[in-house]
């Protein structure tokens, strides 16, 4: 892989040249915020929403904005000029800082946040091999904390459940709490019966995905039924279709859940029309 140009801190550096202090406190307290902004066409696909997103989190945990929305403009598109990023993402990170030391308490007011922003060359999204097959999925328990809506960087259980799921030789999981699914791993999840896109409502219970946003939004404007509620994972299993979306694979259709296939185990009209819809509002107005 060649060597990436990365940001930290109000620099551009190659990426073995890039570094956090140890006392750091998304190292040592997953005391941080992130945002993942999609790039088609070289590209910023919903730049608006992510920062929305971004400075919302930062809000919820008392944290310092590092970076103005104009000059974060910039260093994505630096960064995407600079790596030659055609189809791919972009990570941001923010922590609250280095605290110069180990401690529960968070650091005095004047502590910098500590801002890093690298790429992930990822050609071949838009035909992605498991959005053209649909994706097979396993439920597990949801046991992450209770404040899912910010988007922190504790992903340890996220992380574990894609294990899971890897061990049982599927491609991803559906988290279930009090019998009803949340979302998924790294996104949100969607059932369709008799022509209704079912998905659960925002709360602090589930991330608010950007993509779900827009999709929901798509859906609306095309006429499609949305209902905003929670379901089981039985009402899954005897659903028309189901499908997820998140930055990085925009509308992809499931069609196995815990080994029960959905739907003829082929990816679904709806799922398949709102992906295509999807994509290219998200190419007519990225920027
Ligand atoms: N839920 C979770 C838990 C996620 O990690 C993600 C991906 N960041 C999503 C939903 C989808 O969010 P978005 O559409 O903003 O990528």
């Amino acid at each position: 892989m060649t060597m990436r140009t990365v940001y930290v801190n109000g620099e551009y550096l190659p990426e073995n040249e890039a570094r956090v202090s140890i006392f750091d406190r998304g190292f040592l307290m997953a005391d941080g915020v992130y945002e993942v902004t999609n790039v088609l066409n070289g590209k910023l696909i919903d730049f608006e929403g992510h920062n929305v997103r971004l400075d919302r989190s930062l809000t919820e945990l008392g944290m310092k904005r590092p970076a103005a929305y104009d000059d974060l403009l910039e260093i994505h598109r630096e960064l995407v000029t600079r790596n030659a990023i055609n189809e791919g993402l972009i990570y941001l990170q923010v922590t609250r800082g280095n605290s110069g030391d180990r401690d529960f308490h968070y650091p005095p007011e004047e502590t910098e946040p500590t801002l890093v922003l690298f790429t992930q060359d990822k050609p071949g999204m838009i035909d992605s091999p498991v959005a053209k097959r649909g994706a097979r999925i396993i439920s597990v328990p949801d046991m992450r904390w209770g404040r899912r809506d910010i988007k922190t960087v504790q992903l340890l259980y996220p992380s574990m459940a894609k294990m899971m799921a890897q061990a049982a030789g599927v491609d991803d999981a559906w988290m279930i709490e009090e019998d009803h699914i949340t979302e998924g791993t790294s996104n949100n999840a969607y059932i369709v019966k008799d022509g209704r896109i079912i998905t659960r409502a925002l709360s602090h219970d589930i991330l608010h995905g950007i993509t779900r946003a827009a999709v929901l939004r798509f859906a609306r404007e095309a006429q499609m039924e949305v209902e905003e509620r929670s379901f089981t994972v039985a009402e899954a299993m005897d659903a028309d279709e189901a499908f997820y979306t998140s930055a990085s694979a925009f509308v992809t259709a499931v069609v196995e859940i815990d080994g029960a296939q959905l739907g003829g185990g082929t990816p679904g009209p709806v799922a398949t029309r709102l992906r295509e819809i999807y994509i290219e509002e998200s190419l007519k107005h990225a920027i």
